[in-house]
């Protein structure tokens, strides 16, 4: 069976062409088609050589996911649901800013952590993503993107582990993805501009720092472990405080000089004035003052099966203004994408349940899209 090139580093590639007689720098030219021009098709590689070319078409290929539907929020806010076979499927979320643009990137088919608020966590656990099925959003969703906004430039500046799943529970997927994203050949995204996303894996947290230090967010999520324990399962595992020690390693390889911290707000379950003044109590008791963390409030997106309530307004901003009072840096999350249920925590994958993707056609510009759909061509429009 053909190899797909997508599910290598520059390391995994070069060791590939190394096994088809081709030397190192081969690699390089091979990633950079592959990556930084979104090309697929050997015989377009130019500069390769056809001895080359013609190995490449023998024994590999440059395989892509699926895109089952492609959604478009009124904020501009771009959702792609993947098949991923198997009637399971992943999503994938473009944030378009002013100043930047983020993919949202999953890393599992459904999450085994099982959080009470997400709904990811309700759907169970299927499997783990491939390497190449990691990458594949990012190379889908930029080259779609440079296409759709006719850029020659990059489109996607900053990559954040948030999609389905837990990034850290699919360690050795993940590494090598973040490698391509950061490579001066690949996406030469900078290690502050990838973010892993984890509900708190101790072990792999230190790996992480060794092995591929980007920027990291831990989902808290409540000031004790009591509370901890009944939100995040995880917790029962690895407590906050061996978490927080784990943050404090990972500080000394870690591109920026702070962890964030998620802290989702769940009306009259971890919301209170009393929560937030625990919260300060906790990460000033790590002897390092108040500058080595920043806090992050999303406010929650609900759906039926979870039991929870958003947090009001008026809630949010009095627990902020604790946080920040304390001296510690605190934003509300801006939810984005909610009318396509593309928010944080909305994300389930929801491949069979076409009731749902129909109401949506009405209101929204949400298209199917068959297999051999052009990338380049906008859905919808073509
Ligand atoms: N598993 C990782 C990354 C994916 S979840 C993690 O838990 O960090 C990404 C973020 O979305 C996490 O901070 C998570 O707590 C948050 N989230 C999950 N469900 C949510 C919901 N229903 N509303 C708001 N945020 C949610
Ligand atoms: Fe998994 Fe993160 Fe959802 Fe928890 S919040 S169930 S860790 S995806």
């Amino acid at each position: 069976m053909a190899v797909n090139l997508l599910e290598f580093d520059l390391e995994g590639l070069a060791a590939f062409c190394d096994q088809l007689g081709e030397k190192r720098f081969r690699a390089v030219q091979l990633f950079k088609w592959v990556h930084q021009k979104g090309v697929s098709n050997f015989d377009d590689m130019t500069d390769l050589a056809k001895s080359l070319r013609d190995k490449l078409n023998f024994a590999a290929c440059v395989q892509g996911l699926k895109v089952t539907t492609q959604t478009i929020s009124s904020d501009g806010t771009i959702k792609w649901l993947f098949d991923v076979g198997h009637g399971n499927a992943i999503e994938t979320v473009f944030i378009p800013e002013d100043d930047r643009g983020t993919l949202c990137v999953s890393s599992q088919v459904g999450c085994a952590v099982a959080c009470r608020f997400c709904s990811t966590g309700h759907q169970g656990f299927s499997r783990n993503l491939t390497t190449a099925e990691i990458v594949s959003q990012l190379w889908f969703a930029e080259n779609f993107l440079r296409q759709r906004f006719d850029r020659k430039d990059r489109v996607i500046s900053n990559v954040v582990m948030m999609g389905m799943g837990e990034p850290l529970q699919n360690y050795a997927a993940l590494i090598p993805a973040l490698r391509v994203m950061l490579d001066d050949n690949g996406y030469s995204l900078s290690r502050r501009r990838v973010t892993v996303s984890t509900s708190g894996v101790v072990p792999m947290m230190d790996r992480l720092g060794l092995d591929c230090a980007v920027a990291l967010a831990v989902s808290l999520h409540a000031p004790n472990d009591d509370l901890r324990d009944n939100l995040v399962p995880l917790n029962r595992k690895y407590p906050i405080d061996e978490m927080l020690s784990a943050c404090d390693r990972y500080l000394s390889h870690a591109p920026r000089d702070f962890i964030t911290f998620e802290y989702c707000m769940l009306d009259g379950v971890n919301d209170q004035v009393s929560h937030a003044r625990e919260l300060v109590k906790l990460v000033s008791s790590r002897n390092k003052g108040l500058n080595w963390c920043k806090f992050n409030l999303i406010p929650f997106n609900p759906f039926p099966a979870s039991g929870l309530l958003r947090s009001s307004a008026s809630q949010v901003q009095i627990f902020s203004r604790i946080l920040i009072d304390a001296g510690i840096v605190t934003t509300i999350r801006k939810t984005r994408g909610d009318d396509i249920e593309a928010a944080c925590g909305q994300l389930a994958g929801d491949v069979r349940d076409r009731t749902r993707v129909g109401q949506r056609i009405a209101i929204q510009r949400t298209v199917q899209l068959r297999p051999d759909t052009k990338i380049g061509a906008t859905p919808g429009e073509a």
